[in-house]
């Protein structure tokens, strides 16, 4: 068995401790590469923040997200994954071994995997803290089923909010979307669809300054202030979905990796090599690479590519020729 680290040099350090840097753990610790796991403050990632998961396949009664995360977490850990609770807090990337530091240590890495996730964008409300999950959500396609038949509320103008209103009136009763503008933000012909969807109703000029019924724990309904004539009215209503943008993970990665506009880290994005970044030897895997998908299949599906990519890249090939490399390496083997 090869040597797990020689002092602080691991021959890969994972960063992120949600769905795609467990995966990528499992998958590289059942390769023997002894992967080093840097978790963060949030242990679990997005899912920690979420109550029923019921699109996460092989679960048909659902499973709680806490409870799914740390079974995950688990089986990492069961085949040699080495999960830290520190947080990475710098990065340097400009030779390899690339150098993390965490916990106030200098960590050297052969390879890195960055899984840092992204993070929703907030209102800042405190009762918006107190009921996600409980009636309060950033992800129609997670969440949307919870609510059919009621009445729901979109926050945002732009081309996610009106996709997630879409989304939204095929399965609710009714979609207000809340925007704090006279007209909406998004592509042309979204904002056509949105008009002409019979249960999208828009809230024009109006903020969100309250979510009730925290003492209820569950939504009944929103307080909204008139951006023009500051007048507060009411809207009852059994979900919120805040959709005002995301922001990835990559401020320790910004200037040293091609990003996005968004800041989204940009992948190879097809075929073997998929998760490679523009640095060989660094991979992306999960939100911190994808603005579209946002789920946690998908995010475990990137996590899974990036270990296989690591393992491929260890072992020497061509990193350019991945596309037309054949087969019989180590990560065909697993299979
Ligand atoms: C409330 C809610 C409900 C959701 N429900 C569903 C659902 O029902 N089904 C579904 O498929 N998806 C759902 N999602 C989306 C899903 O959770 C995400 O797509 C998925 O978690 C992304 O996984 P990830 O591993 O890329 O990143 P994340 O889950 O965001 O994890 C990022 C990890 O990186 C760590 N990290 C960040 N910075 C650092 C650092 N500097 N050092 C070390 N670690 C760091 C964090 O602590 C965290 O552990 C939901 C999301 C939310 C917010």
């Amino acid at each position: 068995m090869e040597a797990r680290s020689e002092g602080e040099l691991y021959r890969l350090v994972i960063i992120g401790g949600g769905p795609a840097g467990y995966t990528a753990a499992l998958y590289a610790a059942r390769a023997g590469l002894h992967p080093l796991l840097l978790e963060g403050d949030e242990p679990g990632g997005q899912l920690m923040q979420t109550t029923t998961v019921e699109n996460f396949p092989g679960f048909p009664d659902g499973v709680q997200g806490p409870e799914l995360m740390q079974r995950w977490r688990e089986q990492a850990q069961h085949f040699g994954a080495e999960i830290r609770a520190e947080t990475a807090t710098r990065i340097d990337l400009s030779q390899r071994p690339f150098r993390i530091e965490a916990g106030g240590r200098e960590i050297a890495a052969e390879t890195l995997i960055l899984a840092m996730g992204a993070s929703a964008r907030r209102l800042g409300l405190e009762a918006e803290k107190r009921l996600t999950g409980r009636g309060v959500s950033t992800c129609a396609t997670c969440d949307g089923f919870f609510f059919r038949g009621k009445r729901v509320a979109v926050v945002g103008g732009g081309d996610s909010a009106c996709e997630e209103a879409l989304y939204l009136a095929k399965l609710a009763e009714s979609v207000t979307l809340i925007h704090r503008r006279s007209e909406l933000r998004a592509s042309r012909i979204l904002q056509e669809r949105v008009r002409a969807e019979p249960k999208i109703n828009i809230n024009w000029n109006a903020v969100v300054e309250d979510i009730y019924d925290v003492a209820a724990g569950k939504v009944t309904g929103v307080a909204l202030r008139d951006t023009v004539t500051g007048e507060r009215r009411e809207l009852s209503i059994d979900g919120l979905f805040v959709a005002i943008g995301h922001v990835p993970n990559t401020a320790l990665v910004k200037g040293q990796l091609e990003l996005d506009e968004h800041g989204y880290i940009r992948v190879k994005g097809t075929g073997p090599g998929a998760t490679a970044t523009s640095i060989p030897g660094v991979f992306a895997a999960g939100d911190v690479q994808d603005p579209f998908y946002r789920q946690a299949v998908t995010a475990a599906a990137s996590g899974c590519q990036a270990a296989m990519d690591v393992e491929r890249f260890l072992e020497g090939s061509s990193f350019h020729d991945w596309g037309l490399a054949g087969t019989g390496s180590a990560a065909d083997a697993q299979r």
